[in-house]
Order: structure tokens, then C-alpha cells, then sequence
């Protein structure tokens, strides 16, 4: 495959992060989403021009900073940029694409998606403690569709999300809520129909190791204190990251072990 390609791919992930950074900023703000919207700066109001606009270009011109008030633009811009461009090309050679085939690009438009959905909660969840059902629901119910279209186990695809969306639910009863959100629920039920069963396993392992790595770190550095909230949103989407790519790869080495010993 040509380096032409994964140009136009980093490209396109580049255009995709910028519409994501808009999507966050307007689904939070409730300004309409498509039809005939201007992007404005958040401090100033003042309506962006194309040349502001430019996916990461604009912001090193501009010095990080609103051409018009001079406010400091968020890094959140060209971070959610960058990270979505890498991300694609990243599931694109992962995949592999050598030939034409439907299932392979079906296969490669899906795990864009499911990526532009990991990165969006991850933003949101992190900046606004919030869950857009508005992405999360509609993503989850596409890939269980194109799971299925190409090739995937119905009854497994359907387990792995009530597994997952009941485990958190369960959760959220015990805690009072306090531990987990019912948004996550959700999340839960997008986690299993992208990653099947038993991968959702592997997703649910991470989650809650790295958040209690994570925890744990910013108790001790006492940057948060006993009981204060966190997003739980952020750590499921590293979890399900990870069980996206590696899961199979993770399983077949668990399995290895318990041979072994
Ligand atoms: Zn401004």
C-alpha cells in the first residue's frame, strides 16, 4: 500500500477531528448541529473564517491563540485532531487492506467509527462528567449491524452488550450511582456489540485497572481527594481500545498461561 494513501487518510482523520471538536462544543452548548451553522470562537462569539478553521495548521499560525479577542485557543482542538488522524491511519494498517473487497472496507469504516465514538466519551466524559446518548446509542446500534454483516455471532454480539450494559447497571444500583453513571450503561451496551464476546472481558479487565491505577495516582499525589467524582467514561474507552486491537491476541495468551502452570 503507497504512503499516498495513509496521506489522504491522516488527512481525512484530520477533518474528522476538527467536525468532532465541533460536535463536542455544540452538543453541550445545544446549538444546532447540522444545516446552516457557522463555528464561532467560544470566548468571543466572533464567526471563524475558513483560513481559522484549518485542522492543526490554523492553530500553529495562529499561535494558539482567537484571531479576534486574542484568548487562548483550547489544545483540546488540535489534540482531538491529531488523535483522530493517527487513530485511523493506526485501524487502517491494523486491518490491512490489500485488495478490494466490501467486508474489508466495511470492516475498516466500522472500526472508524467505533474510534471516532471511543474519542468522543473520552473528551466528553473527561471535560463535562457528561454521556451523549445523541452518539453513543446510534453508534452502538450501527456496529452491532455491521458486526453481524460481516460475519460476526449474533447471539455473542448480543450478550457481550447485555453483559456489559447490566454489570454496569448493576453497579450503578449498588453505589447508589455514586461509583458509575447511568450513562455508562450505555457505554456498556456500544462496548459489547463493537467487541464481542469474550472480548468484552478483556475491555471490562482494563477499565477497571487502569482506573484504579489511575485512582490510586491521583490520591497519592493528592490531586483528588476520598470520594470526589470521576468520569468513568474515559477508562472504558481505554479499555475497549484496547480489547478493539489486542483482545484476541491478550486471550490466547491468558489461555497459554493457565496451560502452562
Ligand atoms: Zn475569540
Amino acid at each position: 500500500m503507497s504512503y499516498f494513501v495513509y496521506v489522504i487518510i491522516f488527512i481525512f482523520g484530520l477533518a474528522i477531528g476538527s467536525f468532532m471538536n465541533a460536535l463536542i462544543y455544540r452538543l453541550y452548548n445545544q446549538k444546532p448541529i447540522v444545516g446552516n451553522v457557522r463555528s464561532e470562537c467560544p470566548h468571543c462569539g466572533h464567526v471563524l473564517a475558513w483560513r481559522d478553521l484549518i485542522p492543526i495548521l490554523s492553530f500553529i499560525m495562529l499561535i494558539g491563540r482567537c484571531r479576534y479577542c486574542k484568548k487562548k485557543i483550547s489544545w483540546q482542538y488540535p489534540l482531538v485532531e491529531i488523535t483522530t488522524a493517527v487513530l485511523f491511519v493506526f485501524a487502517f494498517s491494523y486491518l490491512g487492506f490489500s485488495s478490494y473487497s466490501t467486508n474489508q472496507l466495511l470492516k475498516v469504516l466500522n472500526y472508524w467509527v467505533i474510534l471516532f465514538a471511543l474519542l468522543f466519551i473520552f473528551v466528553y466524559d473527561l471535560k463535562y462528567f457528561l454521556v451523549e446518548d445523541v452518539v453513543v446509542i446510534p453508534v452502538a446500534i450501527l456496529s452491532l449491524i455491521v458486526n453481524i454483516i460481516i460475519g460476526g455471532t449474533i447471539w455473542k454480539l448480543l450478550l457481550a452488550g447485555a453483559a456489559a450494559a447490566l454489570f454496569f447497571l448493576f453497579q450503578y444500583l449498588i453505589t447508589k450511582g455514586r461509583g458509575i453513571g447511568l450513562g455508562d450503561t450505555r457505554i456498556g451496551l456500544f462496548m459489547g456489540f463493537a467487541l464481542s464476546w469474550p472480548n468484552i472481558i478483556v475491555a471490562i479487565f482494563f477499565a477497571y485497572s487502569i482506573g484504579l491505577v489511575v485512582s490510586l495516582f491521583l490520591l497519592l499525589t493528592r490531586k483528588r481527594k476520598v470520594g470526589a467524582q470521576m468520569p468513568f467514561g474515559p477508562f472504558l474507552t481505554m479499555g475497549t481500545f484496547i480489547a478493539l486491537f489486542w483482545a484476541d491476541s491478550i486471550i490466547k495468551w491468558y489461555f497459554n498461561i493457565c496451560k502452562l502452570s
